[in-house]
């Protein structure tokens, strides 16, 4: 019945408007809940009489007229109504024998409730056409009556100028009057509903679409709510629970094999929570079924040696393991020191090679042919017990002689799609392992990856010595020179400095920042700096530009600048890194390719030019790559942004504290939801009305629980022919694909 199109229930011409806001069928318009809902009890003030709202008015009338219109036939009457203050008109189009009468009930001085949407005619603010209702000022028995009628909370929905908020309304109650209980099966058993004291599905779309009270809406909403945690957690539990029915090659541990010569010259000791989690890790690549783990981590807490302590676990088991990085640069660097990391233990075969010993294989999409024919060789033999790469793994043409577990690093840039083709190389399910060095809310983890289990590393190994973080305001002589200085001092130090840039270079729209259109989207482009382009045009620092002008400037007098950026070769990238790396270059002008895990010991100072222009979660990644050795770090973020502006409240946050937990939670405070999903994992699909993944905690929490009592108990929802419906129809074909496979 609900699933029937919207023509076949209200007509042609509602159905086409309603076609315009996306609603194509009965669910669809019956789950188009309500925006919110007009407040009865606050008589509106003429003062605030916003545009477009739906306002109940007790009002005082002053005086009519009525008038003809241009149309014939058709008159105008206005009223205008006065708060004692202010005054507002009201007008009524009609028949003029239809609207006379009417005006003899509208005299001046009687007292009424108005209600209606706030309109602009001509300039002026009007209700068209309002609902009234009169009591007698002595009669208080016939004013409760109308005021009780009056003040049922009126539903206020997304509405279009062709379809306004009031016959959207009036479709909703066509589509939902006639249904039954039995028309509208509900995904929420039965067993929690009793248990809870929740309304059914049927009773909740009518608590919320045509309210007596305030009561009747909230508790319509609430359980609409838990109803939506309810059937992506049940997703989440079945998905989680399909993964764990499928087998695994079991893991062990081998004594005295790589990964316990390596760990034993490890030249640091693991701290406790790393020494948690890989001993958690090892455990569960030891079991027959899939390991599905996240890996939640402050930056620079260490998750490339836990991540390489597993694998090497697996290679001492005889199986491969895959590290997939989200950039080239990052891909090189873990390739880079992995190698290093092992020295020996990775050159099997090599000459000087550890008698036990494996292989490392970066596998990029930028390799010249040669070098990934033998790599793709090297992975397809089983040679390779190590290999790293990008996106590329996941191409077509790379094999695995026995793949036994996945690390992704950095998953924020990885959806579920993509985890799952890298699975599909494997004859039988590898283990899985996600990092993420985006600290993610509880709520959000659970929401967004509540098919993994989290694991956090909170600590970071002692020896840092922290980093210090100060704002300034672009193009300031005095913190320019003192900006400069300090770099000199620390690089005269044996220090490197970073200087990241929004752009490439000072002509195009090159823009390496992701976030930057975001930025623009929130208005707040006009906050651009204004640096001297000389054509006038407001510009962003970029890296040929400031490379330029730093290697003029007096301060840094024969120290070499280098630069690096997407648009370089990765040869050249490679080669840029490691002048820095080893000192030659001391000073690196770059785009945000060095955002994501670079690993520099030395690097101790970092300058972000127009810092207002990148995301919270962006400068904290950057400012992670320095202060990574003994040497303290300075940051110094230079913006033109003002006080008050969304972008100031990130970077005062972002000077404030270095507390990656923290910063997530204001990053994700200032994004839409939409946008926490998606930017954790692609294509969440709207299935999220009325749950807001932040603050929802406890009902999030609870449906987890009696999501999973319900998945142990019945793993493919045999015996909840609603649920899976509501699974199939609400989230991406990518979320319920676990049905298909039952
Ligand atoms: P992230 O978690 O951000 O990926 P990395 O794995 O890159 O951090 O580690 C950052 C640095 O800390 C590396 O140079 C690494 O060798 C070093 N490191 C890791 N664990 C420890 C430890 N327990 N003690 C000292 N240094 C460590
Ligand atoms: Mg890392």
């Amino acid at each position: 019945m609900l699933s029937t199109p919207l023509s076949r229930l209200v007509g042609d011409r509602t159905a086409k408007a309603l076609a315009k806001l996306g609603l194509e069928t009965g669910w669809d318009l019956a789950r188009h809940y309500p925006r919110r809902y007009g407040d009865p009890s606050r008589l509106t003030d003429f003062g605030d009489l916003p545009l477009g709202d739906h306002v109940t008015l007790n009002a005082r009338i002053a005086r009519t007229s009525l008038r003809p219109t241009r149309k014939p036939r058709i008159s105008m009457l206005d009223v205008t109504v006065t708060d004692g203050s202010g005054e507002i008109t009201l007008r009524f189009f009609g028949a003029h024998g239809y609207l006379a009468s009417r005006e003899r009930r509208l005299y001046a001085g009687r007292v009424g409730l108005f209600t209606g949407t706030v309109e602009r005619f001509g300039g002026k603010l009007m209700l068209k056409n309002p609902g009234f209702e009169f009591f007698d000022d002595d009669d208080e028995e016939d004013k409760a009556a109308a005021l009780e009628r009056m003040s049922r909370p009126t539903p206020i929905y997304a509405a279009t100028a062709a379809l306004p908020t009031w016959r959207i309304r009036g479709a909703v109650q066509t589509v939902l009057q006639p249904l039954t209980e039995d028309d509208v099966p509900d995904p929420v058993p039965t067993e929690i509903l009793e248990r809870d004291g929740l309304p059914t599905l049927r009773e909740a779309l009518r608590l919320v679409h045509d309210p007596r009270t305030e009561e009747d809406w909230r508790r319509g909403r609430e359980r609409l709510r838990y109803e939506e945690a309810f059937v992506l957690q049940t997703a989440l539990a079945a998905r989680r629970a399909e993964a764990e029915a499928e087998a695994a090659t079991a893991r062990e541990a081998r004594a005295g094999g790589i990964r316990d010569t390596f760990a034993k010259r490890l030249p640091f000791t693991l701290t406790e929570g790393q020494q948690e989690v890989v001993a958690e890790i090892s455990g569960e690549l030891a079991r027959p079924w899939p390991m599905q783990r996240l890996l939640q981590g402050e930056v620079g807490s260490g998750k490339t040696v836990v991540a390489l302590l597993s694998m090497l676990q697996v290679v001492d088991a005889g199986g491969q393991a895959a590290l997939l990085a989200p950039t080239e640069v990052l891909a090189a660097q873990h390739a880079r020191s992995i190698r290093a990391m092992l020295g020996p233990l990775a050159e099997a075969g090599m000459l000087g090679g550890a008698e036990d010993a494996t292989r490392v294989e970066l596998l990029t999409g930028s390799l010249p042919a040669a070098a990934r024919k033998k790599a793709l060789l090297a992975a397809a033999s089983g040679e390779a017990g190590i290999v790293i790469g990008t996106h590329a793994l996941l191409s077509e043409g790379v094999q695995f002689a026995d793949l036994g577990l996945v690390v992704v690093d950095e998953q924020h840039r990885f959806g579920v799609e993509q985890r799952d083709a890298l699975r599909a190389k494997a004859a039988v399910t590898p283990h899985l392992l996600v990092m993420t060095a985006t600290p993610i809310p509880r709520t959000v983890a659970m929401t967004v990856f509540g098919d993994l289990e989290t694991s956090t590393l909170r600590e970071i190994p002692a020896g840092r010595s922290g980093i210090r973080t100060f704002l300034a305001p672009s193009g300031h002589p005095r913190w320019t020179q003192r900006t400069w200085e300090l770099a000199r001092e620390q690089i005269e130090d044996g220090g490197r400095v970073y200087v990241v840039c929004p752009r490439i270079t000072a002509e195009g729209d090159d823009v390496e920042t992701e976030l930057l259109d975001e930025a623009a989207e929130d208005g707040e482009a006009q906050a651009l700096p204004v640096a001297p382009a000389g054509n006038g045009k407001p510009q962003l620092a970029a890296v040929d530009e400031v490379a330029a002008i730093l290697r003029e400037h007096p301060a840094l007098d024969g120290i070499r600048i280098g630069e690096l950026h997407g648009r370089m070769s990765p040869e050249e990238k490679d080669a840029a890194m490691a002048a820095f790396a080893s000192g030659e270059v001391p000073v690196l002008v770059t785009t945000t390719v060095v955002e994501v895990g670079v690993d520099v010991p030395e690097a101790s100072v970092m300058v972000i030019m127009d810092a207002d222009r990148f995301g919270i979660s962006q400068l904290h990644q950057l400012r992670g790559r320095i202060g990574r050795g003994s040497r303290a770090g300075t940051c110094i973020a230079w913006t033109t942004a003002r006080e008050g502006t969304p972008a100031m409240t990130r970077l005062r946050a972002f000077e404030a504290t270095t507390d990656g937990f923290e910063l997530a939670q204001v990053d994700l405070e200032q994004r839409r939801e939409g946008d926490i999903l998606g930017a954790a994992q692609s294509g969440h699909g709207s299935s999220l009305r009325l749950l807001r993944v932040l603050t929802d905690t406890k009902v999030i929490e609870k449906a987890r629980w009696d999501a999973r009592k319900i998945v142990d108990r019945d793993r493919t929802l045999a015996a909840y022919p609603a649920l899976r419906q509501a699974i199939t129809e609400q989230l991406d074909p990518e979320r319920a694909q676990f049905l298909d496979r039952t």
